[in-house]
């Protein structure tokens, strides 16, 4: 990587954390627009780029870059973490996934403030492992819970990027999600840990499914709100995981297609419901992105949802793995 390159790279993160920064400010500071700058501006984008360029996000995340900053400042422990911590951090970054989503429709969307501050904890989490931790084994490879989303759509990327938070490789992880190719969920889990990760990569698109059918309710008792708002995201999830475990046995030599075929859908999903919202096509327009409601048609809705989906679908399904997120890093130990 040229000099150029790096500082490039270097101005990215920086500006990247510095967006996480404002963002987090303006959800203590103000709500609606932190609110709508986290849920309606940086989360839309972020599924299109993890199918597209999912290292370019790993390169920049900002809690990622928060939490490696005990490593690249020299004061991490850099404890290395067994295969079998390895297992269950992944397991619980899909259950935290699974929790934090749902709770979208009774506290995150709501209460900004609340948001703001759940998302510091989260990131005093990621520092605090950042310290004991080998690099990205216990965080951006571990718990984080956008990791089993990158990881779901980002099997085929159409643009690999330089690592640049990895200098050298010190094996943190096996596999390291950011150099190999082609690697879907299941690969990143061992034993009986692999059938559950399947699952949570069958499952995912009638979670997202669920979730967008959920009528948040806000006179209604909390209890009762937050039973709303897992029941149809949990029905859908078990659903699709089921559909999921039957083509799974039926077909045992495209189980890893499956995967594949699972999280085109769930992606697909996501923008079927997204995308409209995010063009002011549907909804009041105070969640768009870019309002075009003055000037396409009605029909183009429907346009774009099928446009999208074909697109995701090839863009997932169409094409032979070509390279990993990342470009191989030399091995610390070579
Ligand atoms: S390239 Fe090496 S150091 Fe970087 S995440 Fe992968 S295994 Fe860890």
């Amino acid at each position: 990587m040229t000099g150029t390159t790096k500082i490039v790279w270097r101005g990215l993160q920086v500006a990247f954390f510095a967006v996480g920064v404002l963002i987090v400010a303006m959800l203590l500071f103000n709500p609606p627009l932190g609110l709508y700058l986290l849920w309606d501006v940086l989360i839309p984008v972020a599924p299109l780029l993890l199918v597209l360029a999912p290292g370019l996000w790993r390169n920049v995340c900002p809690l990622g870059s928060f939490s490696l900053l005990p490593a690249q400042l020299g004061l991490s422990r850099g404890r290395t973490i067994s295969q079998a911590w390895q297992q269950r951090l992944l397991l619980g970054a899909i259950v935290l996934l699974l929790v934090i989503v749902p709770l979208r429709h009774v506290v995150l969307d709501v209460y900004g403030v609340v948001t703001g501050i759940v998302l510091l904890v989260v990131a005093a989490a990621a520092i605090g492992l950042g310290f004991v931790f080998d690099w990205k084994s216990a965080w951006c490879s571990g718990l984080c819970p956008v990791y089993p989303v990158e990881m779901l759509y980002g099997s085929r990327p159409l643009v690999s990027v330089p690592n640049v938070q990895c200098r050298v490789c010190t094996g943190c992880v096996s596999p390291c999600r950011d150099s190999s190719r082609a690697l879907v969920p299941p690969d990143a889990a061992k034993g009986g840990s692999k059938l559950l990760v399947y699952l949570f990569a069958g499952g995912f698109p009638g979670f997202v499914l669920g979730w967008y059918l959920v009528s948040p309710n806000t006179s209604a008792p909390l209890l009762e709100q937050i039973g709303m708002a897992f029941l149809l995201p949990m029905a859908g999830l078990l659903a699709s995981a089921l559909l999921f475990l039957g083509l799974y046995l039926a077909f045992p030599r495209r189980r890893r297609w499956l995967a594949l075929l699972f999280a085109a859908l769930a992606v697909a999903i996501y923008y079927w419901f997204k995308l409209p919202v995010m063009l002011g096509l549907e909804g009041d327009g105070t969640h768009a992105l870019l309002n075009l409601r003055a000037v396409l048609p009605g029909w183009s809705v429907w346009a774009l949802r099928v446009g999208a989906g074909a697109l995701l679908f090839g863009l997932m399904l169409g094409r032979k793995p070509s390279a990993g997120w990342s470009g191989r890093v030399a091995s610390a130990t070579a």
